[in-house]
């Protein structure tokens, strides 16, 4: 009998910390994990060092988060999506993204229930939805353009459908859902009955003409929509795990109950950097776009010599690619092949999709671009060898 539960036995390793291992064995230049190899801004890192020595911040935060950040929160929401937030009772302050979802999951689903979740996903929402007890139901999206389908969609929402997991823009297709795939699952969400849990981790990063259209703004959405987000890609401070859950208080309490017991409160001092990195003006936002803008640029240039396929993303600061021209096999032994052949990493599908839909995504690994410009450039060479691969 091994000593852990039944609850965590379909538990690997995640695929973050296996392709950095595998990174660092090899020497790899790392465009696996979404992590910037660049430092947080200084501005926000002096705020959180005057919180640490001001004497006011150093024990236990508020549970629901600090006055500030959650004030910060609600006026972000404000700023950027007309949305209406109470600062008291519709924001709590959880320890990054993840920590946000697994209490929006344990605190508005009950075991029995299904959740949808849309493939390729992130890899926390499964077992989270495994821990709560409930039942995953998958919809893949479908390349080259990486929609879902209508009807698949549909078959999907059943009685017992308690809630589905929207990330827009989306990990790791580099999607920004449409108007028109928000509205389809908003109809659905209202005649099912049925809460959206809102992964926008990446709502600051639309390129080009994207837009990033937050599904509470629709009609009859609002009291049945979490948002979760965080600071660790907005600010490029992965390594603080401040993130924020919120929506209307009817929506909220189940999530603030949850969170309660979960980490009780998060770190005080970062969580008073984040809120003055929340309220920084418009141009910080175009700046950090901007900046992307470029950097994606300089991955796609990298990628174009390599005779991998791939099509530029909407959003988020990952590009997808097609490997079929240049390796037979699945996207782990690609992965590997990558990493230990022509000196990059990068992140393989397999661990995004279900058993039933991972022929779907069986040709693609995701590359990041959270990366200094010099490691940019540094992956022409390599990735340029790939080409002797191609088959004719
Ligand atoms: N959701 C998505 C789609 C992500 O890519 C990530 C990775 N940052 C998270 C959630 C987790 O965010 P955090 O690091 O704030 O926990
Ligand atoms: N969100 C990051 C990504 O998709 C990784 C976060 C993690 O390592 N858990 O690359």
């Amino acid at each position: 009998m091994p000593f852990y539960s039944r609850r965590v036995e379909t538990f690997g390793t995640t695929i973050f910390t296996e392709i950095n291992g595998l990174a660092q064995q090899y020497n790899a230049l790392n465009l696996g994990q979404g992590r910037p190899d660049f430092d947080t801004p200084p501005a926000i890192v002096e705020q959180v060092n005057a919180a640490l020595h001001d004497g006011q911040h150093n024990q236990y935060a508020p549970g629901p988060g600090t006055a500030e950040l959650r004030h910060a929160v609600a006026e972000h929401a404000r700023r950027f999506y007309g949305l209406d937030i109470d600062p008291l009772q519709g924001v709590v302050v959880t320890s990054g993204a993840t920590e946000g979802l697994l209490a929006c999951i344990l605190g508005l689903v009950d075991p029995g229930d299904e959740v949808i979740v849309i493939e390729p996903f992130y890899d926390c929402y499964v077992p989270d939805i495994i821990m709560a007890g409930a039942t995953p139901v998958f919809v893949p999206l479908h390349p080259p353009t990486w929609t879902f389908d209508e009807a698949e969609l549909r078959a999907a929402f059943t009685a017992r459908t308690r809630a589905i997991i929207i990330n827009t823009p989306h990990n790791p297709t580099g999607r920004v859902f449409t108007r028109e795939e928000l509205t389809l699952i908003s109809e659905l969400c209202i005649e099912y009955d049925v809460t959206v849990i809102l992964d926008e981790v990446y709502e600051h990063l639309t390129l080009k003409d994207a837009h990033y259209l937050h599904i509470a703004t629709l009609p009859g959405m609002f009291k049945r929509t979490v948002a979760v987000s965080s600071s660790g890609k907005s600010f490029s401070a992965t390594g603080w795990k401040i993130g924020w859950v919120y929506g209307h208080p009817d929506v909220l309490d189940g999530v603030a109950r949850a969170h309660q017991f979960i980490t009780f409160a998060v770190h005080h001092p970062t969580q008073q950097g984040i809120a003055y990195a929340l309220n920084m003006p418009d141009s910080y936002y175009q700046q950090f776009r901007a900046m992307y803008e470029a950097k994606v640029q300089l991955l796609m240039r990298a990628l174009a010599g390599s005779g991998l396929k791939y099509s530029e993303p909407q959003g988020t600061y990952f590009i997808l690619t097609d490997f079929s021209r240049v390796f037979q096999g699945m996207p782990m032994e690609f992965a590997r092949f990558l990493i230990q052949q022509i000196g990059v990493a990068c992140i393989p599908l397999e661990t995004m999709y279900s058993a039933e839909h991972i022929h779907i995504g069986k040709d693609y690994v995701r590359f990041s671009f959270c990366k200094t410009d010099e490691a940019l450039l540094a992956a022409q060479e390599p990735l340029a060898k790939l080409a002797q691969h191609v088959r004719a």
